[in-house]
């Protein structure tokens, strides 16, 4: 059987990922397709245990059809370092594929017609937690979960994933005194994952203080 003839689901999940990709490649369900250079997809791992969800592309990033390859690209990849992590370890992208002209906000016309590679991509790399950046992204994954300044760091739990909304790198790269409050949310983030991640020590805690 040919793949162009292998049903979806008889497809791998990173299979499936890579279809999604070419598909926003291709995409025209909005007016941004007729302004891009590149459509933006999404790089990173499949499954991940890190997702990372931004606004849309920017100037750079419509060049290069790579997301965060611009200024808050290199302070995002010094918060990921601060934990550990290089970003070939997460995946990245955005609620927006496609770059607005003159990155101007996100009309929710074009949210919603990018929705569905959103849902898809969430469905598809499985991330114990995602990383919201800025209030864009968070306005979309978690409507009516109040403003960023307040629930910045916090697990929030929906539809079965967690999610940590945190100030757009872009945002610090105006305002420095938000840079604090960024590592110390991506370092909350790595809590999270640890206490998810890791499983309780054999025998639990009774053998450990018999040692
Ligand atoms: N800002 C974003 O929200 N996404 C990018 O990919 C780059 C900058």
């Amino acid at each position: 059987m040919s793949v162009s003839e292998t049903s979806l689901g008889e497809l791998s999940k990173p299979e499936r990922l890579e279809r999604l990709h070419r598909a926003v490649l291709g995409c025209t369900r909005c007016g941004l397709s007729t302004t891009r250079t590149n459509a933006v997809p999404g790089t990173g791992p499949c499954p991940a245990e890190i997702m990372i969800v931004g606004e849309a592309p920017g100037f750079n990033e419509d060049m290069q059809g790579k997301p965060f390859v611009g200024q808050a690209g290199k302070l995002l990849d010094t918060l990921l370092a601060g934990i550990g992590l290089r970003r070939e370890d997460v995946y990245i992208t955005n609620v927006l594929k496609c770059r607005p002209p003159q990155n101007r906000d996100p009309m929710p016309n074009e949210a919603e017609a990018c929705a569905p590679y959103l849902t898809g991509q969430l469905k598809l790399v499985e991330p114990k937690v995602v990383i919201v950046l800025g209030r864009h992204a968070l306005e979309r994954l978690l409507p009516g979960h109040g403003p960023i300044s307040r629930v910045h760091g916090q697990l929030l739990e929906r539809g079965g994933i967690n999610y940590v909304a945190v100030y757009h790198p872009a945002a610090a790269l105006h305002n420095g005194s938000l840079v604090n409050d960024l590592q110390a949310d991506f370092l909350k983030v790595k809590q999270y994952l640890d206490t998810i991640l890791k499983p309780p020590p054999p025998g639990g805690p009774e053998q450990l203080s018999l040692i």
